[in-house]
C-alpha cells in the first residue's frame, strides 16, 4: 500500500469552479471580456481534454489578459489536496479530496484489466455529498451524518484528478458510478449538471451508458429521471424486500417503501427501455436468508432487472459482518431460479477501505467506545424487530425531503 499524506488547510477561496460552468455559461463570459467565440473551444479543450498537463500548463495558449482573467474569477480546480492510496496490487486507489472549506470527499479508481472478449476497463467511484443524510447503518458514509452538497464543479473535479492521473499513463477512464459519499437524488440538480458535463462530446465526453447513478430509493428523483428521459444507468441500492428490514438497513424506506421505490423503477426502465440494477449488500443472518431471497424474486421476478450481490466490506459501529461466500452462493442461485439476472461483486480495496465513505470516516475520528457500544445496541434490537416483521417506529432521517 501506498499513501501521500494531505498537507494544506482549508483556505478562504470561493470562486466558482470553472468546471462547473456550462459552454452557454463560458461563452457570455467570453463575450462579456471581448473575446472572440473560439476562445469557448479553447477554454474548455483546456479545462476537459488537457492529455495529462495541468490546466495551468493548458492554458498557457491563451492570451495573458485572458488567463488573468480566468484566474481571478474561477478556480481551476476545486480539489484543494488529494491522499492517494492504492491496494489489490495497484488495481484500485483509492482518493482522499480536501474541498477548499476542508470537507473530506473521496473517489475509488478501478482497474480491471482485459479479459477473453471484454476490454480494459478504468472505473471511477465518485461523490455526490460530502456525508450522507440517509443512515444506512452498514454504511461509514451514514456514521459521518450529512455535511453538504457537492457543487458541480466539485463533482466533475474528481473525475478531472483522475482523467489526468489515467492521461499520465497513456489511458482513459471509461466508466464513471456515483457509488461514493452521499445520496446523488438528494443533490440532483447538481448532479444533473455534472453528468451533463460528463456527458457532453465538447467537454467530457463519455457516453450515458458509462455512467451508472446510484440511489437508495428517492421516489420523487427516480420520477423526475423518467421525465426527463435516459441520461445515465439508474442503480437501486435495494438490500432488502420486506419493508421491516428495509426500515433499518435503509432509513428512507420509512418515508418512501420499498414496493413505491420498485414501482418508480420499473416505470423508469419501460420508459427507457433501460435494464435496473438492484444492488444487495450482503449482512450474515441480517438480509441472507432464503426468505430474503425469496421476497426479492416476488418483489422483482417479472422486472427487467438485474441483481448484484456485494459482501459487506466492514465498518466500525455495528455488529455486523459479511455474509458467508456458500451462503452468497445459495441466495444467488435461488434468484437465479426466480429469472432474475444476479452477479456475486466481489470486494475491492477492502484494504484501503473503499468501502462507501470508510476513509473519510477514520479521519473524522474514532468515537467514544460508550457511543460506539451503545449503537451497536441499538442496531442488534432494531434489527431483532425487522426480523420479527415488526416495522420502524423511529423517524425518517431529518433531511430526506418529501
Ligand atoms: N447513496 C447511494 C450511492 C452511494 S452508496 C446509494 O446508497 O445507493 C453506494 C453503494 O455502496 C450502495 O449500494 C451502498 O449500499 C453500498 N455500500 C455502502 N456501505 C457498504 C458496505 N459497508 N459494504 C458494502 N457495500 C456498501
Ligand atoms: Fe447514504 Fe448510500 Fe451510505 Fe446509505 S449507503 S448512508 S444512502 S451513501
Amino acid at each position: 500500500m501506498t499513501t501521500t499524506p494531505l498537507s494544506i488547510l482549508p483556505t478562504s477561496d470561493t470562486r466558482p469552479g470553472i468546471s462547473g460552468l456550462s459552454l452557454d455559461e463560458l461563452g457570455t463570459w467570453v463575450a462579456a471580456h471581448g473575446q472572440p467565440p473560439y476562445r469557448v473551444r479553447q477554454i474548455a479543450d483546456a479545462v476537459w481534454t488537457d492529455g495529462g498537463q495541468t490546466e495551468a500548463a493548458a492554458f498557457r495558449t491563451l492570451p495573458a489578459s485572458l488567463r488573468e482573467a480566468l484566474g481571478t474569477e474561477f478556480a481551476l480546480d476545486t480539489v484543494a489536496d488529494t491522499e492517494l492510496r492504492s491496494a489489490d496490487g495497484g488495481l484500485t486507489e483509492k482518493a482522499l479530496h480536501r474541498l477548499r472549506d476542508g470537507a473530506l470527499i473521496e473517489s475509488v479508481l478501478m482497474h480491471y484489466p482485459a479479459r477473453g472478449a471484454s476490454r480494459e476497463r478504468h472505473t471511477l467511484c465518485i461523490s455526490s455529498q460530502a456525508g450522507c443524510a440517509v443512515g444506512c447503518p452498514f454504511c461509514a458514509t451514514g456514521e459521518l451524518g450529512f455535511g453538504r452538497d457537492l457543487e458541480v464543479a466539485e463533482i466533475v473535479d474528481q473525475v478531472r484528478h483522475a482523467a489526468r492521473r489515467l492521461a499520465a499513463d497513456g489511458k482513459r477512464l471509461t466508466n464513471i458510478v456515483f457509488m461514493g459519499m452521499g445520496e446523488p437524488l438528494l443533490n440532483l440538480d447538481r448532479v444533473l449538471g455534472a453528468v451533463e458535463a460528463l456527458n457532453d462530446p465538447r467537454r467530457f465526453g463519455l457516453g450515458a451508458r458509462h455512467i451508472t447513478v446510484s440511489t437508495s430509493g428517492v421516489v420523487p428523483g427516480i420520477r423526475r429521471l423518467t421525465a426527463l428521459g435516459p441520461q445515465f444507468t439508474l442503480a437501486i441500492s435495494l438490500h432488502a424486500a420486506r419493508d421491516a428490514l428495509r426500515d433499518v438497513l435503509v432509513p428512507l424506506n420509512r418515508r418512501w417503501p420499498v414496493a413505491e421505490v420498485v414501482a418508480a423503477a420499473r416505470d423508469h426502465s419501460l420508459a427507457t427501455g433501460r435494464r435496473i440494477s438492484y444492488e444487495v449488500t450482503m449482512i450474515a443472518g441480517i438480509n441472507d436468508t432464503p426468505a430474503d431471497a425469496e421476497a426479492i424474486v416476488d418483489l422483482l421476478g417479472d422486472d427487467h432487472a438485474h441483481v448484484n450481490l456485494i459482501p459487506m466490506n466492514p465498518v466500525a459501529h455495528t455488529p455486523w459482518t459479511a455474509s458467508p461466500m456458500p451462503v452468497i452462493e445459495a441466495f444467488a442461485a435461488t434468484l437465479r431460479e426466480g429469472g432474475i439476472g444476479t452477479t456475486i461483486r466481489r470486494n475491492r480495496g477492502q484494504e484501503v477501505g473503499a468501502a462507501c465513505g470508510q476513509l473519510a470516516a477514520e479521519r473524522a475520528g474514532e468515537p467514544a467506545a460508550p457511543v460506539v457500544a451503545r449503537r451497536r445496541e441499538r442496531l442488534v434490537v432494531a434489527s431483532a424487530e425487522a426480523l420479527r416483521g415488526e416495522r420502524s417506529h423511529e423517524p425518517v432521517p431529518a433531511g430526506v425531503d418529501g
